[in-house]
């Protein structure tokens, strides 16, 4: 097996819609195609990558310098010497040539589209699901046959009053959702009380709303939303300060008793490993979210689950950012808690393939070869020009 060519291609994931930091109506994703050299049916293998919502296209670094470092390899590089097979975990390594540790940034949402196409193109190679060969390698073989996902959302839309927000929140349910998120810190305390409650209202109950802060908050203020979040007895309060700030997570977590959950901005096992020495995460309820399309793809990301599994957390803690197909294949594959889902924005990269709507909170796990791109029509449709 030789890799013959890789494209990439910055495509929109326009939103009309802000968090609490970011307004989304500029933002951009990179795709991937690695073509091999082995044919079938008339065609060559070829595996597929895609960034996450949140940090842009990187084409520069790909074109620059991920590429290139792949193409220059010496093809048994990026093999595993016992089988000659692709190994996406060599290949990351070579990726990664010439980069200084730390600092994750834009490099690590380059490589993590990248290692995402790798990891695909494995998987098609030996006709396999991502899920499935993630489970033989890393777990006991067994896919979870569905996962669950939760509805994010609840964005502050420009000239949109509660209402809308309320009939939002009811339509994911009506869509198959049991979970919802919705977006706090970017109204005053008071006004995001009086969301916060009239979500909780419509959905039913606290334990099945989230809201996410976006990593907005000092730490006085965190601990003000907190003591007015605590009484909603909510499914987690997420972000709420810099996602970098583990002692100001860590006093939060001494104060809230409910779920935290954070990590979809940190990029590597080195931050990811931080936060769970000095964030003060509690295994028995927080979660973490990280983002393996963000984080140089599901090479490093299984670098942090078994880091986080040898810190006594378990697998189901996980919930990753990003509502899209990877991390569907990745929580199947790996057993963790589920993914998000961000049902009608960040399309073409959001939400699951065609066939497998949303049923009960969960999705359910096709045998599709790879991730499964082919069969989610509006992102197979970039792909198939690629
Ligand atoms: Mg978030």
């Amino acid at each position: 097996m030789r890799i013959k060519s890789i494209r990439e291609r910055e495509i929109p994931l326009a939103a009309e819609i802000r968090n609490a930091y970011v307004d989304f109506s500029t933002m951009t994703a990179s795709i991937v195609a690695v073509e091999s050299d082995v044919i079938r049916g008339g065609k060559p293998v070829t595996g597929y990558g895609f960034s996450s919502p949140g940090r842009y296209a990187q084409g520069e670094i790909i074109r620059n310098r991920v590429i290139p470092r792949v193409m220059k390899a010496e093809p048994a590089a990026l093999l595993a010497p016992e089988t000659g097979d692709l190994d996406p975990i060599r290949v990351n390594a070579v990726m990664f040539q010439g980069e200084k540790p730390g600092g994750h940034g834009d490099r690590s949402v380059a490589i993590g589209a990248m290692d995402a196409a790798m990891w695909d193109l494995t998987a098609k190679l030996k006709d396999q699901s991502l899920a499935q060969l993630l489970a033989d390698r890393f777990g006991d073989g067994k896919v979870n046959e569905s996962v669950w996902v939760y509805a994010a959302g609840g964005y502050y839309q420009p000239g949109a009053g509660p209402e809308a927000l309320i009939t939002e929140m009811t339509d994911y349910l009506a869509q198959g959702f049991e979970h919802v998120k919705m977006k706090i810190g970017g109204a005053p305390l008071e006004e995001d009380a009086e969301r916060v409650a009239a979500v909780v209202d419509a959905v039913g109950d606290g334990a099945r709303v989230a809201v996410d802060a976006n990593g907005r908050f000092d730490l006085d203020t965190a601990l003000a939303f907190g003591e007015m979040l605590q009484p909603f007895g909510l499914l987690w309060y997420e972000e709420a300060g810099d996602p970098l700030d583990y002692a100001l997570n860590a006093e939060l977590a001494r104060s809230y008793a409910g779920s935290l959950a954070t990590g979809e901005n940190l990029f590597s096992v080195q931050d990811s490993r931080n936060l769970i020495r000095y964030g003060g995460m509690r295994p028995d309820r927080d979660w973490l979210q990280m983002d393996p399309a963000l984080s140089y793809g599901p090479t490093e990301f299984i670098r942090m689950v078994v880091d986080a599994e040898s810190n006594g957390w378990k697998r189901d803690r996980f919930v990753p950012h990003g509502g899209h197909q990877l991390n569907l294949a990745l929580a199947a594959g790996l057993g963790l808690g589920g993914t998000e889902c961000y049902p009608g924005v960040f399309q073409p990269v959001g939400g699951f393939l065609d066939s497998t709507p949303v049923r009960s909170g969960r999705v359910k796990i096709l045998d599709a070869p790879g991730i499964g791109i082919e069969e989610k029509s509006n992102l197979w449709e970039h792909f198939r020009d690629l």
